[in-house]
């Protein structure tokens, strides 16, 4: 607009003071501190990443335990994605009444889940952590990957699938078409097990909560477990891992694919065909949901 000083262009004939310049300078150096300040604090929050944008997926919000007949979700117009849902249940009279509490979903949901857990002392595992592993990557992602538990890389950096194992899990995220960043990876216990024994039923009970909280507010439409706790974990299912892998099954109304863990193939590297099979299993199943990551990922 002509004379519309709002515009930073063509602002030569009115140079603002100098005096103005500094304190431009200064509320922008502040800015820039506060900014560094907060993404520092969600980095030891075991927060990494930004929302990608607005996905164009979302799995119906699951509501539990009310005396209702019907419970749906919608998405309040206007709201932001993963933020403001709104969820009302529908009682015996077929009239619509605000149902329990919300949870937050995606970066917001995830943060109240790490403060929930704060500095966790739960069970035994948190007098050996050097870091609680929380779970790294996009808070919209379509797509979580579920691991067992930290080891001595995971314990030491604060972030999981850092090691060995690690590696061959980008392998496997890049194969399917999507970078690191693109996904979620957390696991079953959230603290390293000692000298990297398998996490306990006393431990595995006091964490999962939290794994649940995490998975509520990703809202994934995939869920793919590495190796045995945690598909036994999720699914309440004894059966070997051997047996449990590659084929599809359903958690809280999420797809869940069952595969072998990383750590195993480095082991046994015949697995992983097998492994793989399993992932385009799931790579089919997002296609199939309009997802995936040619369709842009997340
Ligand atoms: N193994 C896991 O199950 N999780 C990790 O984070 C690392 C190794």
């Amino acid at each position: 607009m002509p004379g519309d000083d709002m515009s930073s262009r063509g602002a030569s004939a009115e140079q603002p003071p100098l005096d103005e310049k500094a304190d431009a300078r200064d509320e922008l150096r502040a800015l820039a501190g506060r900014l560094r300040a907060n993404l520092s604090l969600r980095a030891r929050s075991g927060l990494a990443g930004v929302p990608a944008g607005r996905s164009r997926r979302r799995a119906p919000a699951v509501v539990e335990g009310r005396d209702a007949v019907a419970a749906l979700a919608v998405a309040a117009p206007g709201g932001a994605d993963g933020v403001t849902v709104a969820v009302f249940e529908k009682d015996r009279a077929g009239t619509e009444a605000p149902a329990t509490p919300l949870r937050p979903t995606g970066l917001p949901g995830l943060q109240l889940a790490r403060e929930e857990l704060g500095d966790c002392q739960r069970c035994k595992l948190a007098k050996g952590r050097t870091n609680l592993v929380f779970g790294v990557g996009n808070p919209e992602a379509h797509l979580v990957f579920v691991g067992e538990g930290p080891g001595a890389d995971e314990d030491a950096q604060g972030e999981p699938f850092v090691g060995k194992a690690g590696q061959l899990l980008n392998k496997m995220i890049e194969a399917m078409g999507y970078r690191r960043e693109d996904v979620y990876i957390c696991n079953v216990v959230k603290c390293r097990p000692p000298g990297n024994r398998n996490p306990e039923p006393d431990e595995i009970e006091a964490c999962e909560p939290f794994l649940k909280k995490q998975l509520a507010a990703l809202r994934p439409r995939v869920i793919v477990t590495l190796g045995k706790f945690a598909a036994q974990c999720l699914l309440r299912d004894e059966t070997p891992i051997s047996r449990l892998r590659g084929n599809f099954r359903t958690y809280e109304g999420v797809q869940l694919m069952p595969t072998f863990h990383p750590a195993y193939l480095l082991r046994d590297p015949s697995k992983k065909k097998e492994t793989w099979e399993d992932l385009k299993t799931v790579m089919a199943a997002l296609r199939h949901m309009g997802l995936g990551p040619s369709a842009g990922a997340p």
